[in-house]
């Protein structure tokens, strides 16, 4: 038998759940999707089935560019999950999106005592099986 029982695996989203299934569909394709609403405009992240501004229903879905910058964070220096205990200190940050929204995520790829708010960073993403996950990298040259 295989030893990857020795590795925590990461907590994974319920692909079935209706609002969110497409979100991780597209980042099999490498796309960090959101929604905005057709009938008022709102920028809409988490997905959802209805709109934040308005409640409508009429929700589009659009590709981010993957470009943000960092609003707030922490750093994360204990964690009860064995997945994330393995993976501390590491940085867990706000991030907003130049498209308008913000998104909980990780800071990759830097020292967790370097990352600052007002940080430039870009996405990045890793794998997890059936889904990839969305975190973000100081921009390179910034
Ligand atoms: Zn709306």
């Amino acid at each position: 038998m295989a030893d990857v029982a020795a590795r925590p695996a990461r907590p994974l989203p319920h692909l079935a759940e209706p609002d969110t299934a497409p979100f991780w569909r597209a980042t099999r394709e490498g796309r960090l999707t959101y929604q905005v609403c057709r009938r008022c405009g709102a920028v809409v992240f988490y997905p959802r089935a209805h709109c934040t501004g308005c409640g409508g229903p009429e929700l589009e879905w659009r590709t981010s560019a993957g470009e943000g910058t960092i609003y707030t964070f922490t750093v994360i220096r204990q964690h009860g999950h064995p997945f994330f205990a393995g993976r501390v200190p590491y940085a867990l940050a706000l991030v907003d999106l130049d498209e308008g929204f913000r998104m909980l995520t990780e800071i990759v790829g830097a020292d967790p005592e370097q990352v600052r708010v007002g940080q430039r960073v870009e996405l990045a993403w890793e794998d997890a099986g059936e889904v990839r996950i969305p975190v973000f990298r100081p921009r390179a040259g910034d």
